[in-house]
């Protein structure tokens, strides 16, 4: 497959794909600056509407309204849309999602919450290549609950099996915390089969989605996952640090015990009361005021994901991550360039990770090109494939770069 070959299939494919207009919704598309953006695994760009939205809050909602807000509608928004999110992308009925706080937090309030459900219990389960925060927070949690961490150790390309949690789970085991989507191979863990197998050690479970939420379906309520929490401003195109969400199983609701006692978290945050009583259901994790103004764009997503169906945004994701890894294959490979993500379609998520000794350097290059994926260490470049925003162009335009950038004299001495 040449370069004018690959643009060729690409148009091909682009012409076919019954979601290619849906890209027109989103700002920046139509734009020469950026040519190529395989970034939307990290910062998922801004939907047209969100422009909109933002605008007639500030104007109607905040300046109308003002305190009045929070009873017209603002206090009960971190459910409202937490319900849509559980219904269109996590397979959970009403009642068990909120968004609030950022994911480090939620996953840290989640993991204190699992481990005082196990008191008796005195460890925790986790893998080597979980995203730091995760790891980062569970260390932290270990020191101050005086628990042991057992790791997982799980290959480059891939991520923690059945059968390496089964030998790493047992008696002591509180809770298992992995990522759905693994954040820099794109492995798709198997969340049902996992689960049972923690759950058969008396253990809990708590997924990270946020390498998943949004491009891959999730069925949270089916798997018997106990909690999860996962990003909004990656594929939920929710802004620069938009507020998180969570999931907490219903039967794990009414003894929820996580750390930070808040008022709005409490039975009754405006009775100013003396002694902290939880709210009932999932608003008990709340501590305080929700971030109303960081939801208003992740809101214009999930309403689009509703309307173009999971399932639907997983085909196309599908097809994206095909093309780019037969696109490294026919024209990257030869010069040295590793897929170090599941070759199989079913088993990754939407973002491939590709190899090579030049990448560290070559990455702001790229992006001097208007071509953007991101950079992981050790030699990684990941190509993030955001299924409502990202056309098959794009991907040829971000192969071919790298392609002439590793046909150059320089980068062939780098890679040797
Ligand atoms: C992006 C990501 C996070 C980010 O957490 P923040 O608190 O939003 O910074 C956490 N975990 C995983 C797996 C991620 O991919």
């Amino acid at each position: 497959m040449t370069g004018s070959f690959l643009a060729d299939r690409a148009a091909e494919l682009d012409a076919a794909d019954p979601l290619a207009h849906h890209r027109t919704l989103f700002l920046g598309t139509d734009g020469d600056a950026v040519r190529s953006y395989l970034d939307g695994n990290s910062l998922g760009r801004p939907l047209a509407t969100t422009a909109d939205s933002l605008a007639s809050f500030v104007t109607d909602q905040w300046g109308g309204r003002l305190i009045r807000g929070w009873d017209e509608g603002w206090l009960v928004l971190p459910e409202q849309i937490g319900d849509q999110l559980g219904r269109v992308a996590l397979g959970a009925a009403a009642g068990q999602c909120i968004v609030a706080d950022s994911t480090s937090v939620l996953l840290y309030k989640l993991a204190r919450a699992a481990v005082a459900e196990r008191p008796e219990r005195t460890e925790i389960v986790i893998d080597r290549d979980n995203f730091p925060t995760d790891r980062f927070l569970v260390e932290g949690i270990a020191r101050e609950r005086g628990l042991t961490l057992r790791w997982i150790d799980v290959a480059s390309d891939g991520g923690a099996t059945p059968a390496d949690v089964a030998a790493a789970v047992g008696p002591q085991t509180a809770l298992v915390l992995l990522s759905h989507v693994a954040y820099r191979s794109g492995f798709i863990a198997d969340v049902p089969a996992i689960t049972r197998t923690a759950h058969d050690a008396g253990a809990l479970v708590l997924w990270d989605l946020s390498h998943s939420v949004g491009s891959v379906p999730a069925d949270l309520d089916a798997w018997d996952v106990d909690y999860a929490a996962g990003c909004s401003y990656k594929y939920l195109n929710g802004g620069p640090g938009a507020p998180a969400w969570a999931y907490v199983a219903k039967r794990h609701l009414a003894t929820l015990d996580q750390p930070i006692l808040g008022w709005l978290g409490s039975a009754d945050p405006f009775a100013m009361g003396s002694a902290y009583q939880p709210a009932d259901g999932i608003r008990r994790l709340v501590s305080g005021t929700p971030p109303i103004v960081g939801m208003l764009a992740m809101r214009d997503m999930i309403t689009l994901i509703e309307e173009v169906g999971m399932a639907a945004v997983r085909s196309k994701s599908e097809l994206l991550t095909s093309f780019a890894v037969e696109a490294v294959d026919e024209i990257l490979a030869p010069h040295g360039v590793v897929i170090a993500s599941p070759r199989a379609a079913s088993e990754r998520g939407s973002h491939i990770t590709i190899d090579h000794p030049a990448f560290a350097g070559m990455v702001p290059e790229l992006w001097q090109e208007g071509v953007v994926p991101d950079y992981r260490n050790p030699n990684g470049i990941r190509l993030g494939l955001s299924p409502l925003s990202t056309s098959f162009g794009e991907v040829a335009v971000a192969i071919g770069a790298i392609a002439a950038r590793l046909a150059s004299p320089r980068e062939r001495a780098a890679g040797e």
